[in-house]
């Protein structure tokens, strides 16, 4: 679709509510003759900001308004962002056959709106209505923002102020599944790398211990992510987790996690060393109960391959165990889906999250349209879940994600993860360690974020660990 644009400048809203709503279509700027066409305008009267957008595709054409009191400043900036995309999306849902589920509401944390709606001193009920009235959301949907938005409101009471979360970074996999994006590198051709990594990133935690004793912080949750941190070794995981209880204060840690992800890399003495060091909390990462559908995204294990490798790691300790479905991978349908969440809902991890697929422009396979997956199909799964006694309490969105549903993380017995939380919600601090590692530091109760990035690829981290190491010493909170 073209779009047009006059008497604003808020390009990016218009964009986004283009590639919300219709997402298996390309959006460019008005500059060739024919075609299907929106038009976007603005306009300011008697202060108030006056939006209105037409929309013709093939012989039909809708419009759509919305009017808003003009505000100055950043809260003006906010008030014509948001008339802009209510006047679209009233103009572009004339051309859908259902409503949307998120309705107008674009971004990676919905709860978030609701969580800031909710400080200002608003009832749950309300912040039902507002999100219905304003946004589109449907009543299921705002559900799920306020359950969310509550636990990132507890975890924000409960943070103490010396408090910062830790990540570290191991991006390597056993080999690359057909969805990533994510720069892991497989081992089979980067497993050279993995040592210098390693070494160079026990540099790194070194100089944040340094660095966060000085600024007298203690770490409320670590979080070793990938990538699969369970490629290293059991020995190199041994140092890298002992070398994170010697460099900072866990006098205060919540939780510890280690991202198992692939079945295949889990080992029995791997799993000593993570109980013998006091991790809490693992990931095992089916994605599916399917082998067919494992094979079609190219994960090179097997659905009894993770059956082994969870009742290994109950046997090997006592952790809460996350477990991530992905839902619309290729050759998967309903049924099948179905079964997935029943198979993992039967092993009773405390910790299941579900994802729905999400095109992306760095992963190796292309998927076919957005729609393969359907509302009803995804909400079947929540209700799987949630009648064996789980609760959703995190909630993120992608791009361009299948039906343009959510991810949602569902707990048991109110075994929520700390880090995700936070890290989600962007709650406190975060400090990150590794390639691609962001560390990202709050302040105006999460308003204003100041990013710290490490270089992306493993090569480069480990070419450039001197500066990193002293970059991070530099860090003030
Ligand atoms: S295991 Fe995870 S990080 Fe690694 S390639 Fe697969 S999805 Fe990406």
């Amino acid at each position: 679709m073209k779009y047009r644009i006059i008497g604003h400048d808020r390009l990016t809203a218009v964009q986004d509510m283009l590639i919300a709503l219709l997402p298996d279509e390309k959006h460019m700027p008005d500059d060739l003759e024919g075609g299907d066409l929106c038009i976007s305008t603005l306009e300011r009267t008697d202060g108030w900001v006056v939006a209105a957008a037409s929309v013709s595709r093939g012989d039909k054409t809708t419009c759509g308004e919305c009017r808003e009191r003009e505000q100055s400043g950043e809260e003006g900036k906010r008030i014509v962002s948001y008339a802009v995309k209510t006047a679209l999306y009233r103009a572009i849902v004339q051309h859908l056959e259902s409503e949307p589920v998120w309705g107008s509401l674009t971004g990676v944390k919905p709860a978030k709106p609701a969580r800031v709606y909710m400080q200002q001193g608003n009832s749950i009920a309300d912040t039902e209505k507002w999100l219905r009235d304003r946004y589109f959301v449907s009543p299921d949907r705002a559900e799920l923002c306020i359950a969310a938005a509550e636990a990132a409101l507890e975890t924000e009471r409960k943070l103490r102020p010396d408090e910062v979360q830790l990540y570290a970074g191991i991006p390597f996999c056993p080999s690359k599944c057909a969805y990533c994006s994510f720069v892991s590198n497989d081992m089979v051709r980067w497993g050279h790398l993995i040592e210098p990594y390693h070494r160079a990133l026990l540099r790194e935690v070194e100089a944040a211990g340094v660095m966060l004793s000085r600024e007298n912080r203690r770490i409320g949750s670590v979080y070793i992510g990938g990538g699969t941190p369970t490629t290293l070794s059991a020995q190199q995981l041994d140092e890298l987790i002992k070398a994170i209880r010697s460099s900072f204060d866990l006098s205060a840690c919540r939780e510890f996690t280690v991202e198992a992800g692939r079945p295949e890399t889990i080992t029995c003495d791997k799993l000593e060393v993570l109980a013998h060091n006091g991790v809490s909390r693992i990931s095992i990462n089916p994605q599916t109960m399917n082998d067919q559908v494992l094979e079609n995204v190219g994960r090179k294990h097997t659905v009894a391959d993770i059956i082994n490798a969870y009742s290994m790691a109950r046997r090997a300790g006592d952790f809460d165990i996350n477990m991530d479905l992905i839902a619309g991978l290729p050759g998967d349908n309903g049924d099948s889906l179905l079964n997935s969440v029943r198979r993992v809902v039967e092993l009773d991890p405390e910790n299941i999250t579900v994802h729905c697929l999400a095109r992306k422009k760095g992963a190796p396979m292309r998927f076919g349209k957005r729609g393969e997956l359907t509302r009803s199909e995804l909400d079947a799964c929540y209700e799987v879940i949630e009648k064996a006694g789980y609760k959703p309490y995190y909630l993120y969105r992608q791009k361009y994600s299948a039906g343009g549903l959510e991810n949602i993380g569902f707990c048991k017995n109110d075994k929520k993860s700390h880090y995700n939380i936070c890290m989600m919600e962007e709650i406190g601090d975060v400090v990150a360690l590794g390639a691609g590692g962001i560390s990202k530091l709050c302040s105006e109760q999460g308003q204003k974020i100041v990013r710290i990035c490490n270089p992306k690829y493993p090569i480069e981290y480990v070419e450039r660990a001197d500066s990193i190491v002293n970059k991070k010493l530099d860090i003030t909170l």
